[in-house]
């Protein structure tokens, strides 16, 4: 069959991420100061790649030998599409919601997948789409439905297929190649590409947390060897050499990270690798495999500084002091830290926030994110805030902006103590000898 995969964006001028938050998205909308004005052309630029799920999808349908095609923009000629298969997200929910309008004028079957219609298939399916609930790389695995059995099927299709993630097909990064060359330039200038070796997260942090939702809580390890080939094909067809691991927690599993760190070790594949993990899930040894196999840059959630703020929200960290003991540790051997805080979270005002942006002064890692506090529908915490949103859009949510009615903040608070977070942050003297100190021994 011949079938178009879209994945549509709103004509935006900052970055949308269709992979990141469990596949929810995000949408670095800093602000309209001078400062966060430069960040966000900073990271626009420098950061594209598809969601994993969808080159996931690629990959089990061209496995099966049907002719595929990846599409950020409508084409002008769709008779050639036997139907069409469209991403979803909260961040570019109305866009796609559109999108799928205009293409029902056209009399074409259209699917929608991923983590946000799985959770919100209602306005999916007002629009005129088929919705697919699970995770799609297993319903289209083998795919082999006729057009008459693709008609029949019902508007919100429960995907009940299990197939072990060691059986799926490899992505279909050669399609997407075609099109674009994906990037992350905080990594380095070559070609980057998202991949996992596991999925599952089993944490209590859940409770606000999109991942699950998108993968479960049960943890489900990729073969070490599986994750090696898809490595050394990206290399050699492509010229891949920076990995994105877009695992909820990267060494959630001590046991098999370390195996798969040997294992890249051993194979000597001089290639530069980003991971997302725990604190409480890393130690000097671990650090040191990491930079051994190549993790350049780790992401970090730390939330909040102020204990209570964290407990309220379900979030188990370390202690304050352990976790700048070990962020220190990865970044004076070379691993640079992205830290990550959150504004706003349910119990957070200005003075625990203004504890928050201290305490980030003192970590002070390579980079630090913050972001605004956002209740996601579906996750367990959304049912309290369900009356309190007071937008209007999904692509509000863009984890930049205040969505509800919150008890310590007011939009514009949220806007004000935001750009201020940035602009202290990285222009606060440490953070700037740090990063001089770091271009002039090119570390
Ligand atoms: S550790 Fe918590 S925040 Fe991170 S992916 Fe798991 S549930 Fe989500």
């Amino acid at each position: 069959m011949n079938i178009l995969l879209l994945d549509v964006y709103p004509d935006v001028d900052y970055r949308i991420s269709k992979d990141q938050n469990g596949g929810y998205g995000t949408a670095n909308n800093y602000g309209k100061t001078i400062f966060t004005t430069l960040l966000k052309k900073l990271v626009n630029k420098s950061i594209d790649f598809p969601p994993l799920y969808s080159v996931q999808v690629l990959g089990e349908l061209k496995s099966v030998n049907h002719v595929i095609e990846y599409a950020k923009i409508i084409p002008k000629n769709l008779d050639p599409y036997d139907f069409i298969i469209i991403t979803s997200s909260i961040v570019c929910h109305e866009t796609e919601i559109e999108a799928i309008k205009l293409l029902k004028k056209f009399n074409k079957t259209i699917f929608a997948i991923g983590p946000f219609v799985t959770s919100n298939p209602e306005k999916y399916i007002d629009a005129g789409a088929k919705v697919i609930r699970g995770e799609p790389e297993m319903f289209f695995h083998k795919f082999n439905l006729s057009k008459k059995e693709i008609d029949n099927l019902p508007n919100s299709i429960e995907n009940l297929k299990v197939i072990d993630i060691n059986d799926l097909a490899d992505p279909g990064w050669e399609i997407i190649f075609k099109k674009y060359t994906p990037k992350h330039k905080f990594l380095g200038n070559e070609p980057a590409v998202n991949i996992n070796a596991s999925r599952g997260c089993p944490y209590s942090c859940f409770n606000y947390c999109v991942y699950p939702l998108q993968q479960g809580r049960k943890l489900r390890l990729k073969d070490p060897e599986k994750i090696l080939n898809e490595i050394r094909n990206l290399k050699k067809k492509f010229g891949v050499i920076n990995y994105i691991f877009r695992d909820p927690v990267f060494s959630i599993d001590r046991k098999h990270t370390i195996k798969l760190l040997n294992k890249i070790i051993e194979a000597n594949l001089e290639i530069k690798i980003c991971i997302e993990t725990h604190l409480k899930n890393i130690d000097d040894e671990l650090a040191n495999y990491l930079k051994e196999a190549g993790v350049k840059l780790i992401y970090v959630g730390i939330e909040s500084a102020v204990e209570g703020v964290r407990k309220d929200s379900k979030r188990h960290s370390e202690a304050n002091d352990k976790q700048i003991e070990k962020i220190n540790y990865l970044e004076k051997i070379g691993i640079k830290v992205k830290a990550m805080y959150i504004l706003g979270l349910p119990t957070d005002s200005k003075e625990s926030f203004s504890k928050t942006l201290d305490y980030a002064q003192k970590v002070n890692s390579s980079y630090a994110q913050f972001s605004v506090f956002t209740p996601y529908p579906g996750t367990p915490i959304y049912k309290d805030y369900k009356d309190k949103i007071t937008t209007k859009k999904f692509e509000d949510f863009t984890q930049w902006q205040l969505v509800f009615d919150h008890p310590n903040f007011s939009k514009k608070d949220i806007d004000n103590i935001m750009s201020s977070a940035y602009r202290k942050y990285y222009l606060n003297p440490k953070w700037l000898i740090k990063y001089f100190k770091d271009k002039l021994f090119l570390k």
